[in-house]
C-alpha cells in the first residue's frame, strides 16, 4: 500500500492553536455584533502594522480587493490596465468587470510581471499596472515604480500569494499606490472561509474603499456613491487576528520546507524555482517546471504524492475571455509555463520523511523504470 501525500491540508495549522480559535468564535458570537465592528477594526490595524502600512481595509475577497481598488482609482471602460499574462484569472477578471482592458506582458523566469518589457506596452488610455506576486515572490518593484513614475500610471498590487513577502525589505502591499490581499483559506495568511482586504498610504483611497465596501455610505441611509456589499466579517477578522499573531512562525516553516526541496532535488530535468536577490519569498506554492510535466504528474501520483498545477490555462487562452480574441503562439512564455509548472506540497504537518520521499522520487524521474 502507497501511503498517499496530500497537495495540501489545512487542518495541522488549525489544531495547533485550537483553543485560540476557539476562543475567539465564542467572543464573537457571545458579543451578538456580527458586521463591522471591533474585531474587524483592530484586524486593520493589526494587519496594516504587520504589512507597514497606514491603512487597512477588510473586504469580502481578494477579488473584490482588487476591483474595488481600480474602482477607486477610477480605472473604467475604455482604460487598459497592464498585468503579466500568466497571472491568476482574478487579476484579470477584476479589470475586465471595471469595463477596462487587460494588456498582458509575458513573465520573467520569477513568474513575476517582466519589468522590461512594460513599456513598449504603454499606450494613451494605460491607466495602471497591476503586477502579480506569483507563488509568493515580489515582482521587480524596483523597475515597475520607474516606468510608473515615468509614465504617470497606478501600480495595483496583487498581494492574493505574498502575505509578508518583501523587495529590498519594505513588505510587498505597500510598494505600489495600493496593496490587494485574500485571505482565501488556502493562502499562507488564510480565513475559514473567503475574505480579502486592501492596504495603502493613501488616507482619500482608502476612505473611497471603505465607503464603497459599505454601500456607499459611512452614515446609515446616508449613500454618497454606488457601492457594493463587500465587508470582512467579524467572525472572519476574529480568527485572522488569531493567524495573524503567529504568522511570522508559519512564514518561517513555509521557507524551512521550502529549503528542504531547494537543498535536495537535483535531476537536471527538473528546473527548481529562481529566487530573486532582492526578495524575500514566502513560498505560498513551491513550484518547479519540468518539460514532461505531465508525465511526472502521473509518476509522482503513482508513488502516492499528490500535486497540482498553478495554471493550466493562462487568461488569454480562457474561454471567459475569447472575445479579447487571443489565440495559441500570442504569449508564448505563458504558454510554455502552463504546460511545464508543477506545484510540489508543502503545508505545515508535512514531515521530513515525507519531504525527502518527494525528493528521492524527483530524483529518480527518468531514471528509474517504473
Ligand atoms: C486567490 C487569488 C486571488 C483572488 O482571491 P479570492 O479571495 O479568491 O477572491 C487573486 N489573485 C491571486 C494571485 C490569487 O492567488
Amino acid at each position: 500500500m502507497v501511503m498517499v501525500i496530500p497537495f495540501n491540508t489545512l487542518k495541522p495549522l488549525y489544531q495547533k492553536h485550537a483553543d485560540k480559535y476557539m476562543a475567539a468564535v465564542r467572543r464573537v458570537l457571545e458579543s451578538g455584533w456580527y458586521i463591522l465592528g471591533t474585531e474587524v477594526e483592530s484586524f486593520e490595524t493589526e494587519f496594516a502594522e504587520f504589512i507597514g502600512a497606514r491603512y487597512c481595509v477588510g473586504l469580502a475577497s481578494g477579488l473584490d480587493a482588487l476591483s474595488l481598488a481600480l474602482r477607486a482609482l477610477d480605472v473604467g471602460p475604455g482604460d487598459e490596465v497592464i498585468v503579466q499574462s500568466n497571472a491568476y484569472i482574478a487579476s484579470v477578471l477584476a479589470i475586465t468587470e471595471q469595463g477596462a482592458v487587460p494588456v498582458f506582458v509575458e513573465p520573467d523566469e520569477y513568474y513575476g510581471i517582466d519589468a522590461d518589457k512594460i513599456e513598449s506596452s504603454i499606450s494613451e488610455r494605460t491607466k495602471a499596472i497591476l503586477p502579480v506576486h506569483l507563488y509568493g515572490q515580489p515582482c521587480d518593484m524596483e523597475r515597475i515604480s520607474e516606468v510608473a513614475a515615468k509614465h504617470n500610471l497606478y501600480v495595483i498590487e496583487d498581494c492574493a500569494q505574498s502575505h509578508g513577502a518583501a523587495w529590498c525589505g519594505k513588505m510587498t502591499g505597500v510598494l505600489g499606490s495600493i496593496g490587494c490581499f485574500s485571505f482565501f483559506p488556502t493562502k499562507n495568511l488564510g480565513a475559514f472561509g473567503d475574505a480579502g482586504a486592501i492596504v495603502t498610504d493613501d488616507i482619500e483611497l482608502a476612505g473611497k474603499i471603505r465607503l464603497l465596501r459599505n454601500y456607499g455610505s459611512a452614515k446609515k441611509n446616508d449613500n454618497e456613491v454606488e457601492g457594493v456589499n463587500s465587508r470582512l466579517d467579524e467572525l472572519q477578522a476574529a480568527l485572522l487576528r488569531v493567524k495573524l499573531s503567529y504568522f511570522e512562525e508559519i512564514l518561517e516553516d513555509r521557507k524551512r520546507l521550502a529549503n528542504v526541496y531547494l537543498t535536495h532535488i537535483n535531476n537536471p530535468a527538473i528546473a527548481l524555482p529562481a529566487i530573486r536577490r532582492q526578495s524575500d519569498h514566502v513560498w505560498h506554492l513551491f513550484v518547479i517546471q519540468c518539460q514532461e510535466r505531465d508525465a511526472l504528474q502521473h509518476f509522482l501520483s503513482d508513488h502516492g504524492i499528490c500535486t497540482q498545477i498553478h495554471y493550466p490555462i493562462p487568461p488569454h487562452l480562457s474561454r471567459a475571455y475569447e472575445r479579447l480574441g487571443y489565440h495559441k503562439g500570442c504569449f508564448p512564455i505563458a504558454e510554455a509555463m502552463a504546460e511545464q509548472v508543477l506545484s510540489l506540497p508543502l503545508y505545515d504537518g508535512l514531515s521530513m520523511d515525507e519531504q525527502m520521499r518527494i525528493c528521492d522520487l524527483l530524483n529518480a524521474w527518468g531514471q528509474l523504470e517504473c
